[in-house]
């Protein structure tokens, strides 16, 4: 059995998050007995246990799990796309290192898939290239950087770079809508993740991009294409009355 899809969130000190960014440089508190705190600057982002950067504590729940392959790649919150490219570019080649760096404890059962700088084509193009030079098997990406979705052009030539490459997309929501309404019970993570994934697939098909794509890309939406998997309406004669509008047909 293989896992496409598992996070992954490397040690990273709050002196190396602050070069980054002072306020929002993520890194990983650990507080001993396998438990961790994501964090974001000072602020407390998410409670995490060990096989998030520990590769021989994800083995043992592979291994209690039945997982023969894994494949791992960043937690959203280091994507870093509202921040300087350059730097972000520099900072998720670092990344991408120490993920290959976790996978190589356990090459047969580890895979990785790197993070790029999505928020500058050429740099991501970049960064995508040379990951699958030193061994990364594809590319996570966000399902929007900012307010631009996945039809904007600049992520369609993204798009397009990876599937000439051959290099295999995962697309991951995150930076969720819905604002102060997501405030409670996890929202953000039950109805606001599965509707950023909806967006995602929604704008590369009412687009046309789809048809534009050379057909060797690669695309995969994380956690079973969220939403857009469960609402019949969005495949079905809706979408088609949406396609026609979107193309300002009758
Ligand atoms: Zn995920």
């Amino acid at each position: 059995m293989i896992d496409m899809h598992a996070h992954i969130f490397p040690t990273i000190s709050r002196e190396q998050a602050y070069a980054l960014d002072p306020e929002q440089g993520p890194w990983l508190r650990v507080d001993g007995g396998g438990k961790g705190m994501m964090m974001r600057g000072e602020q407390e982002f998410r409670p995490v246990h060990a096989p998030l950067w520990d590769a021989d504590a994800r083995l043992a729940d592979l291994d209690r799990d039945g997982v023969d392959v894994q494949i791992v790649s960043a937690t959203p919150l280091m994507f870093g796309y509202a921040l300087d490219a350059q730097k972000v570019a520099d900072w998720a080649e670092r990344m991408n290192d120490l993920t290959l760096e976790h996978c190589q404890k356990h090459p047969q059962r580890l895979k990785a898939l790197a993070q790029v700088p999505l928020q500058n084509t050429e740099l991501a193009c970049r960064v995508a290239s040379s990951a699958k030079a030193s061994g990364h098997v594809g590319v996570q990406i966000g399902n929007h950087v900012g307010d631009r979705d996945l039809d904007d052009e600049q992520l369609v030539e993204f798009l397009h770079h990876c599937a000439v490459n051959d290099i295999p997309v995962l697309v991951h929501p995150w930076d969720m809508m819905g604002g102060a309404r997501m405030k409670q019970w996890m929202l953000p993570w039950l109805v606001a993740m599965p509707a950023e994934t909806s967006l995602g697939i929604l704008s590369l098909i009412l687009s046309g991009a789809f048809e534009r794509l050379p057909r060797s890309l690669k695309i995969c939406f994380a956690h079973g294409g969220g939403a857009f998997a469960f609402n019949p309406g969005a495949r079905g004669q809706r979408l088609e009355a949406a396609r026609h509008c979107a193309q300002g047909l009758p």
